[in-house]
């Protein structure tokens, strides 16, 4: 099926096609912060269609997923996964018209795959030696 999107502010629109039959849910320390709800869709089926200037990456832990927001809303709209770049996760609040009450929740466990504490976190552990 073919789905659309945006940032809240419109500054970035996206589309793409995919078949959604799932939200994606990761118990990283971003993720966690971000609550974020997540479709997985394949790189080459996913478009940016106005925006791609205002795309912010954010990178962190290993740095080699990249986590892309609105540079204007802050919105996290998509990210490119570290454990398989071929495959997004996009922000399933972002996406026109998905009814998320009626997909299945799948919890992912990011957190075991993460090899760094959050910036907080180590400060804190830095602070306590
Ligand atoms: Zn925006």
């Amino acid at each position: 099926m073919k789905y659309s999107g945006a940032c809240h502010c419109g500054s970035v629109t996206f589309a793409f096609e995919a078949d959604v039959d799932e939200i994606v849910r990761c118990d990283c320390s971003l993720c966690s912060k971000r609550n974020a709800l997540m479709v997985t869709v394949h790189r080459e089926h996913f478009n940016i269609s106005r925006g791609q200037d205002a795309l912010r990456v954010y990178r962190w832990n290993s740095g080699v997923a990249r986590h892309y927001f609105c540079g204007t809303c802050g919105i996290y709209v998509y990210h490119q996964r570290r454990s398989n770049p071929a495959l997004l996760s996009v922000n399933a609040c972002s996406i026109d018209g998905l009814d998320r009450e009626t997909l299945p929740t799948r919890q992912v466990d990011g957190k075991s795959r993460s090899v760094v504490e959050t910036t907080a976190a180590a400060d804190a552990a830095a602070a306590a030696e």
